[in-house]
Formats: structure tokens, sequence, C-alpha cells
């Protein structure tokens, strides 16, 4: 399908250009330019998604696992098809590198043929004999109608933890993305009706506020998987489940970064620089604080300042060349990590490389931020201590020993990541017994959860009981049934007595 000027929304198998709604202009960052408007849907689009899901759910449920999986494997291959041209989308939307667009689907594929292992992942468990003659079953059914509203950051792979896993359960969709990326979200759900999908199954839908009010009200939504920052996260959570619905919600995060006196230089900087500059910091597991314990601030430090100060920030949207970073997402967000290191600058902060400075000559209007390190005397207090900056900018604070630093990266109320640069078992080892975040690196600055695992936020990263991913997506998706069975013979009695 073409770049359509105004994001189609996806109802029962039919592509809609909703007239008469409010819209918001989708960027290409790079340049700063509009590429598309997302139409705002409200309660009357919600509805027709939800209505249509709704009336595909019992023929989908019924459809056997096997076959669920067949449709995911033939979307699988339609991915690595057309591959190459959904990085390049993801990347003009979004803005970060193809690399990181590529990654971004492939991790999202990974979910995909973690789903097409359905058929083992939905056996129950038996008991024979439980009590005389009698036998119990536990199997698992799928729920009905779920949603997903979706952030920005990650187009393909945040949607993918959820719709493909949904749906391989025999449950029906409805996706919201993120209004600011709304076209790759509308090519990987064309995507799923070319690889076979019944109408209905796989729903879309553009908006705001509005848009997920409505889900969360809506009496025929059974569950709600939601991504964004901690006051949404927070919000959806506690609207989700008065309304009676399973939610899980992952929020924003805060991550730190350990590094020892003994860390290998070479490999903590590419680590470190990789976790708080990859995706221009626009990342829920970004290691967004380095805490550099005793001589790691003369090992390290200087190294790791001349290798932020080394990178290349330019544009994503072209074919011919590649920045090692891209533009953040929106002028106003942009505007917000600058205010954010104003702040901070302001509460004691030292600016050790600059990246509000940063110009790209080939595109003035696009949304840069050069990569940034600032240096805080006062953990206590900094807001860049406190706030999710979602960009480009690391925090160096000079930690006296572990325990120290140990102490400070779990004051942070988030808990999505933390990783330790080490070469010593011993202070690993007690980092990852004594750190408080769901996803822990050792020697890997950003440990998130592949797609067998749950992504497994802590704290304010978090709200609900089972994650995205893995077995607990599995589980998010389906509810329980245990059978217990006994069979009389003719003219036998209580079976309890004898
Ligand atoms: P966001 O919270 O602004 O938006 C996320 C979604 O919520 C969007 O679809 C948006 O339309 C919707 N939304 C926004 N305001 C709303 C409101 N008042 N009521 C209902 N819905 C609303 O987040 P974002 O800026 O798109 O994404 C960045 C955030 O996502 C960061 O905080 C990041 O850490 C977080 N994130 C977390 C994870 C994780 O796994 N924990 C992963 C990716 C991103």
């Amino acid at each position: 399908m073409p770049t359509p000027s105004l994001a189609p929304i996806f109802i029962d198998g039919e592509w809609l250009r909703p007239t008469g709604l409010a819209t918001t202009p989708v960027h290409n960052p790079s340049v700063g330019e509009v590429i598309a408007e997302a139409p705002m849907g409200g309660a009357s689009e919600v509805d027709a998604a939800v209505r249509s899901a709704q009336a595909a759910f019992p023929g989908w449920m019924e459809t056997p696992p096997i076959e669920r999986a067949r449709v995911l494997f033939r979307y699988r291959e339609l991915l690595i098809k057309h591959f190459d041209e959904i990085a390049a989308l993801i990347s003009r939307e979004h803005g970060k590198t193809r690399s990181e667009a590529r990654g971004d689907l492939q991790r999202g594929i990974e979910v995909i043929e973690f789903a097409t292992g359905i058929p083992s992942l939905l056996m129950g468990e038996t008991l024979e004999n439980a009590a005389r003659g009698i036998d119990c079953e536990a199997l698992r059914q799928p729920l009905g109608v779920c949603a997903g509203v979706t952030p920005f950051n990650f187009p393909a792979m945040v949607p993918m933890w959820m719709f493909p896993i949904a749906i391989a359960c025999g449950n029906t969709f409805v996706l919201k993305p993120s209004e600011k990326v709304p076209l790759t979200a509308v090519r990987i759900v064309g995507l799923m009706t070319e690889a076979g999908l019944p109408k209905g199954v796989l729903n879309l839908v553009h908006g705001g506020p509005a848009c997920v009010d409505a889900l969360l009200s809506h009496p025929l939504v059974r569950a709600i998987s939601f991504v964004g920052s901690t006051a949404i996260a927070r919000h959806i959570y506690e609207t989700g489940t008065r309304h009676g619905k399973r939610v899980q919600a992952a929020g924003g995060a805060k991550n730190f970064i350990l590094i020892m006196p003994d860390a290998d230089v070479d490999n903590t900087v590419a680590g470190v620089t990789g976790a708080a500059f990859g995706c221009a910091g626009e990342r829920c597991m970004a290691g967004s604080t380095a805490l550099v314990v005793g001589d790691a601030a003369t090992r390290v430090l200087p190294t790791l300042v001349e290798a932020t100060r080394a990178m290349k920030v330019g544009r994503t949207d072209l074919d011919t060349s590649q920045p090692e970073m891209g533009p953040v997402i929106t002028a106003q967000h942009r505007d917000r990590i600058f205010s954010l290191l104003e702040s901070g600058e302001k509460q004691g902060a030292r600016v050790l490389i600059d990246g509000r400075r940063t110009r790209v000559a080939d595109a003035p209007n696009g949304f840069y931020v050069g990569a940034t390190i600032v240096e805080h005397p006062d953990p206590a207090t900094n807001i860049l201590m406190r706030e999710e900056v979602f960009g480009p900018v690391l925090s160096v604070l000079r930690m006296g020993d572990l325990d120290a630093a140990i102490e400070i990266a779990n004051k942070s109320s988030y808990g999505n990541g933390a990783a330790i640069f080490t070469r010593s078992g011993k202070a690993a080892r007690e980092f990852k017994h004594r750190v408080k975040a769901g996803m822990v690196g050792i020697n890997v600055g950003v440990p998130a959860a592949l797609s067998y695992f749950p992504f497994s936020g802590w704290g304010d990263s978090f709200f609900g009981d089972l994650h995205v991913q893995g077995r607990e997506g599995v589980y998010f998706y389906t509810q329980q049934k245990v059978t217990t069975t006994r069979w009389f013979s003719d003219g036998e009695g209580d079976i309890w007595r004898k």
C-alpha cells in the first residue's frame, strides 16, 4: 500500500479513511517535515473495531492452534520479504537509524517466532486420580477481544509484543498505536491480512486519549496491554481494572549502569554509549545514568567522554548514508530535553558534552539533540536523577564503592533495567542479587528480555501481574479452566464413601 496522506484505520477487514475527525501531524523527524496525518479516532471508531473483533472471536477461537500458528508462519515470511522497506519506513517516521530500525523489526519477528509455538505453549496439565476415580485437567482458553495501546519509540516491536501472542492464543485484537508513528502500524497490520488472517481478528484504530479511554471503558474489551510513560501506564491500569479488565501496563524507566574499577575499558565504553545514545536515548531500557565506581573515573571516563564527543548525528531517512544517531521524535520532545538539561544545570549538574549545540548541515529543521554527558555533584536533588529524560543524555555520578552505587540505583522509583560492567564474578553476583530492577545486564548495556522471556519491569516501570512476552504473555491472554471428572458405572454409589 502506498504511504497514505491520512493514515487509514482497519476495521472488519476494510481499510477506511475516516473523514470529519481531527488529525495530528506525523513527521519525518530527520528533516522536520509532515509526511502524513493521523486521524484522532474516538468512541465510534473504537466501538466499530471492538464489535468487529467480537464478531470474529467465536470462529477464531475454534480455529485449531496449529492453523493459527500457520498464519503467523506466513506472516513472518512476509515481514522478512519486506524487511528493508519496513525498516526504511520506521526510520522515516521515527528517526532511528536504519540498523536500529532493523533491530526494532527483528525483535518483533522474534515474538512471532515464539508465538508460532502456540500448540505447545497452550498445552495444559492433568492429574489422573486426583481423588479416587477422579481426574483433573487444567487448560487455557482465550479471553475474547483484547486491545493494545503502544508508544512511539518501537513502532514495530512493541505492537508485536502484543497482537501476535494474543491472536495465537485465539483472541481477537484492536491495536491503537502511537499517533506519532501510525504508518509502521498500517504496514504491519496490512501484512497480517496478506498472511491469511480472517477479517475482524485484527483491527487498527488511531487516536489519543479519547480513543484509549473508549477502549478502557468498552464493555466487550476483556484485556488491555499498554506500553508508554509511567503516568499514563498508571492511569490505564487504574481505569482498566476499575472497568473489570485484565491489564498489563509497562511504564517509563531510569536505568543505572555501574562501572567497576576493573571493567574492560573498550567493551564498557561501547556498551555504555550504545545504552545511553542508541535510538537517541528513546528507549525504556536506555542506560541513562552511569555510576562510576572508584578508579573507573580515571580508567574509563576519559574514553567514554571521547567516544561520546565523536558520535555522528544526522539524517536517517536517506538510503545512501546512515549516521550513528538520528533525531528525536518531535520538536516538542527536543525542547523538553533541552529544558530538563537547563533545570539540571541550575541544580548543579556540570555539562561535560553539550548536545544542545549539535547542528546537522543538510537538515536544519530536523529534531536533533547531540549525545550529551552531564556530571552531577548531588544525586539526591537533581531533576536529571528523577525524571526520565528519554533522550541522548547520560548522567555520570562518581561512587566510592559497589555498596554506595547499589544504594543509589535502588533509590529509583522505577525498576526496568540495570547493568554492571566488571571482571569480578563476586561483584556481578552481588549486584544481580541486590539490585531492584526486573532486567539485569552483566557486561550487557541493554539487557532487554528476548521474546521467550517476560519483559519484566518492576516498580513504577510496570503495573499489573503478568508482563508482555514469553509465557507470561500467553498467561495474560488466556484464562484457565480446571475440569474435574468422574464417571459412574451403572448403579455405582457415592465414590467418596468407598
Ligand atoms: P505516552 O505515554 O505519551 O504514549 C503512549 C500511548 O498512550 C500512546 O498510544 C498515546 O496515544 C497514549 N496516550 C497518551 N496520553 C494518554 C492519555 N492521557 N490517556 C490515554 N492514553 C494516552 O508514551 P510515548 O511518549 O509514546 O512513549 C515513551 C514512553 O514509553 C517512555 O516513558 C518509555 O519509557 C515508555 N516505554 C516503556 C517500555 C517498557 O517496556 N516499560 C517500552 C517502550 C516505551
